[in-house]
């Protein structure tokens, strides 16, 4: 419902693609009594204010988060026990932390040291993105209908909680609650190995001579498109995935090799049953997305679509 505020003041610690698709709907429906925007640069910090996604800005994590009643973490994950150390004094008892980041366990771990007692930790992820970055790549539909998993530690306050799963009810995303190791695998084979095998492919064939990369370019139509665009995600964001999500993606990337050196043997002995058999089974896989209607990522006003 429009104008009904469900925090005071909520403070966004970095304000790009993420931050600010979140800002914009808070803004559309009048859910926060104000917003301040914390960024790096002052190019970030005018933008932000340009386009009316925060009432104020500043480059200062205290003095962002002074009075906040909600504060979200929405910068690069690798940043976040920094800001953690530098908001800690200034976090006001009963306030609520929640972030965006694409890995959990790491997440906590670098927070929660850091948040004095009764700040309420509450770990979010929303899983919808595209491969643009900054203020201005975001839009306010861009988790509809999209999955937002929440992985608050046992003894969480519930209300907190229900807070925070209240914000993102309001984006049209549909809340999941889980743990955070479990997420962490989970994400690590459906997000994080193909992205990291898009940035194979296409560092493949970057290095490939000259002329058949000019090839490859010209002919990207076929399936090398789709990886090019993934490969195109923030190199900063991705390399923070990867530091924090080591074990679930060096598990998963086993398995995924095991596989590959399996389907390698099939081609060379000419095992056309074998092949046929996964590909098969792997356009079943495609119909249960699109009968979950997952199979449609955001789109941006006039963009590309893409998901996290
Ligand atoms: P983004 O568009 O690049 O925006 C990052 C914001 O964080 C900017 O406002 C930037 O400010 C600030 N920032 C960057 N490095 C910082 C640092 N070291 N210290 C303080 N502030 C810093 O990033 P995004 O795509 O919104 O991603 C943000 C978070 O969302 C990440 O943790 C990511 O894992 C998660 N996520 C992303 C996607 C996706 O598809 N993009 C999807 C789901 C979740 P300046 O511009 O001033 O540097």
């Amino acid at each position: 419902m429009a104008g009904d505020i469900l925090f005071n003041k909520i403070a966004f610690i970095g304000i790009g693609l993420i931050g600010s698709s979140l800002a914009r709907v808070i803004r559309r429906d009048g859910l926060a009594g104000s917003i301040v925007a914390c960024a790096r640069t002052e190019q970030t910090r005018q933008t932000a204010l340009d386009l009316d996604l925060a009432d104020s800005a500043t480059g200062d994590v205290a003095e962002a988060v002074n009075d906040a009643d909600l504060i979200v973490l929405c910068t690069p994950i690798g940043a976040y026990g920094a800001i953690a150390k530098q908001m800690s004094a200034a976090l006001k008892p009963g306030a609520i932390v929640t972030d965006v980041g694409s890995v959990k366990r790491s997440v906590i771990e670098a927070v929660t040291p850091h948040l004095p007692p009764g700040v309420h930790f509450v770990p979010s992820h929303p899983i919808a993105g595209t491969e643009n970055s900054g203020p201005e790549a975001g839009f306010d539909s861009l988790f509809e209908d999209r999955w937002l998993v929440l992985t608050p530690e046992p003894g969480t306050d519930e209300v907190a909680v229900e807070q925070v799963a209240e914000l993102w009810r309001r984006t049209g995303s549909k809340i999941e609650r889980m743990d955070p190791d479990h997420h962490d695998q989970v994400l690590a084979i459906t997000s994080h190995v193909p992205h990291l095998i898009a940035y194979t492919i296409v560092g493949t064939a970057t290095d490939l001579e000259d002329r058949l990369k000019s090839e490859v370019v010209k002919f990207a139509a076929s399936g090398f498109r789709d990886f090019t665009r993934i490969a195109a995600s923030d190199p900063v964001m991705w390399r923070d995935i990867f530091l924090n999500n080591k074990d679930a993606v060096l598990e998963m990337l086993g398995r995924l090799t095991e596989d590959l050196s399996g389907l390698q043997r099939a081609i060379r002995d000419g095992d056309g049953d074998g092949l046929e058999a996964l590909f098969a089974r792997t356009r079943e896989i495609r119909r249960s997305v699109i009968e979950a209607g997952q199979h449609i990522p955001p789109t941006p006003p006039g963009g590309d679509a893409s998901d996290d």
